[in-house]
């Protein structure tokens, strides 16, 4: 049934890169025949799953959305795509982002932009883009994104699924492309909290290839679903009720908290007053390690190389020029610039304290609360085209969800109502390790 839906919709919304739909029905045939032998079945065995292109799958291209890594097939499986596979998950295809995750619309990236299924003419959000379109089109009942600033829970806001973005080291990022190492996350979207549980309980855990992962248990994810929520103290920070923000958004959200009142919980207001330079310092430090990162793309060792040079330094800057998009050569050059000496302590330094500051100002919140309630995004999703040419505009966009990566704590976006027939996102903001609160708050709205 969802290779039938696929068919019908994929053609409209456009959230593949490489779609797989055939051959995984196949392979699910295949699962139905071994399903006879298994003693015990593992909880994905079977289930179609999406993955986003940036997320290394052996065989299988893994493109970024840039002509850098356009015919890029990767020896090797990133570490969640091993544990899936264990666990006998049906990959459906890759899906589209912008370009090496840098993003919120999907317009970056060099192929094609992913439609918004709710509205085709609006764009589904991004980085995931694609992941999240094709989850809430109902093409597919899961798939894998990555968040960096928002990329998972800001397209999830636009589509109207549920977007998980675990603690920084929770999840492994072996074999995620990297953007920017010290924020990336790989993440679960899909169309229910419940879910997403499931996924985090197969892609979870301490990995040997990521030295940044950690080395604490996770719990049964699972079991913090149909908790109730009596007791539990909710945060509405200040901050992210601003000026701006869309004023039905901003009402659906607040609803929402006040439901939980209703159970039992207590709702608190907080201020949480360096969140406010977020955005700026994201800007500074994403870039910065995008810069390092996306230096391997060189012509030399793999990926597109420019076919007319005549030296080497001119192999690079034309293979670079010709491989990278005008994003991505916009943070390679802010990041560049930030690093460089003279410059280092007045911007890169002076953001690693302000993200410190940021960091502190959850860890006294969380003195005082378990949850923070905020908007996952200042309005709906918007139209195509809207904001493509204003980059200041774009980044605007992550407003609310940028300061979660700076201080690596979790955080989920779930549907919370709508606005002009359009999804409207409510994000839940954890303590560190601590994505089963998330889990047990967000499933009371289902
Ligand atoms: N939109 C943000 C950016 O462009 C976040 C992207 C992400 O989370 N990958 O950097």
């Amino acid at each position: 049934s969802f290779a039938e839906r696929t068919n019908a919709l994929e053609p409209k919304i456009n959230s593949y890169v490489t779609n797989l739909i055939d051959r995984a029905v196949e392979e699910a045939k295949e699962k139905d025949n071994e399903l006879l032998k298994l003693s015990e079945i593992p909880d994905i065995f079977g289930l179609p799953v999406a993955v986003k292109d940036n997320i290394s799958t052996r065989g299988v291209k893994t493109t970024c959305s840039s002509r850098m890594l356009e015919n890029y097939i990767p020896p090797f499986d990133a570490s969640v795509i091993v544990k899936m596979k264990e666990q006998g998950y049906v990959l459906t295809g890759k899906t589209n982002l912008d370009e090496f995750a840098m993003g919120s619309s999907t317009e970056n990236s060099a192929f094609f932009t992913t439609k918004n299924p709710w509205d085709y003419e609006r764009v589904p959000g991004g980085s995931s883009g694609g992941s999240a379109a094709a989850v809430g089109a109902g093409i597919v009942p899961a798939a894998l994104g990555s968040d960096t600033g928002g990329s998972i829970r800001q397209p999830a806001a636009f589509c109207g699924v549920v977007g998980l973005k675990p603690t920084y080291g929770r999840v492994s990022r072996y074999g995620l492309v990297a953007f920017a190492s010290s924020l990336d996350q790989i993440g679960p979207i899909t169309r229910t909290v419940e879910d997403s549980a499931l996924l985090m309980n197969v892609i979870a855990g301490k990995d040997p290839k990521d030295s940044t992962s950690v080395d604490r248990e996770p719990p049964d994810f699972l079991s913090y679903i149909g908790k109730d929520v009596k007791g539990l103290k909710i945060g509405l920070p200040e901050e992210f009720f601003i000026e701006g923000i869309d004023p039905t958004v901003k009402e659906a959200v607040l609803k929402a908290v006040r439901q939980l009142e209703k159970e039992g919980a207590e709702v608190v207001e907080i201020s949480m007053p360096t969140t406010k330079y977020a955005i700026e310092a994201y800007y500074i430090i994403a870039p910065s390690e995008a810069s390092s990162n996306l230096a391997r793309y060189d012509g030399v060792r793999y990926g597109y190389r420019a076919s007319d040079y005549k030296d080497l330094e001119e192999m690079y800057s034309k293979t670079r020029d010709e491989g990278f998009g005008a994003e991505v050569k916009r943070r390679i050059m802010l990041g560049t610039y930030s690093l460089s000496s003279g410059y280092y302590d007045a911007y890169y330094l002076k953001a690693q304290k302000v993200r410190t500051l940021i960091y502190q100002d959850f860890m006294k919140a969380f003195e005082k609360v378990d949850i923070l309630a905020t908007p996952t995004t200042p309005d709906v999703a918007f139209k195509i085209g809207e904001k493509v040419s204003d980059p200041l505009q774009m980044y605007l966009s992550d407003i609310f969800t940028v300061s979660v990566n700076m201080a690596g704590v979790p955080g989920i976006s779930i549907p919370c109502g709508f606005k002009d027939g359009l999804p409207v996102g409510l994000q839940l903001i954890g303590k560190p390790f601590d994505e089963g609160t998330l889990l047990q708050v967000a499933h009371y709205y289902e």
